[in-house]
């Protein structure tokens, strides 16, 4: 077992353990963007979000919801930015899904969810919308 969170997971590999559930762990990140920077994992080792079993998937954000609260109020955080790079091509380090909650404060330095895109876009919105579609049919 090569994967570094499968092996947290496992309790091979220490780690600053927050939470252990049946289907999730959740740790601090060891190289932390912010104190309170926590990974939320699913047990089962999977890639990319889209590849999670339904009963995962669940138990993954139900986490990620109970935590919230619990970072932002230990770190004295004004909120929480909760994000996920999810495939190789957007920065996933690790291929097995984790969400990022890292705690945030007025003036931290840090920008929104939205200064990391440089708005390159080149379709219409209803042509864009109707791809979608069409692939959820
Ligand atoms: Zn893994």
């Amino acid at each position: 077992m090569s994967c570094i969170f499968c092996r947290i997971v496992a309790g091979e590999v220490p780690a600053e353990v927050v939470a252990r559930e049946p289907e999730v762990v959740a740790f601090l990140d060891v190289q932390p963007l912010a104190d309170g920077h926590v990974l939320v994992v699913p047990r089962a080792h999977v890639a990319q979000l889209e590849d999670l079993e339904p009963a995962a998937a669940d138990a993954l954000f139900r986490a990620v919801v109970h935590l919230a609260g619990p970072v932002r109020e230990a770190l004295g955080a004004a909120g929480t930015t909760i994000g996920v790079n999810n495939g190789e091509a957007t920065g996933q380090t690790v291929p097995h899904v984790h969400v990022h909650i890292v705690p945030r404060w007025p003036g931290d330095g840090a920008g929104s969810i939205h200064t990391i895109f440089p708005r390159r876009t080149k379709r219409t919105l209803p042509d864009v919308g109707a791809a979608i579609r069409a692939r959820l049919e």
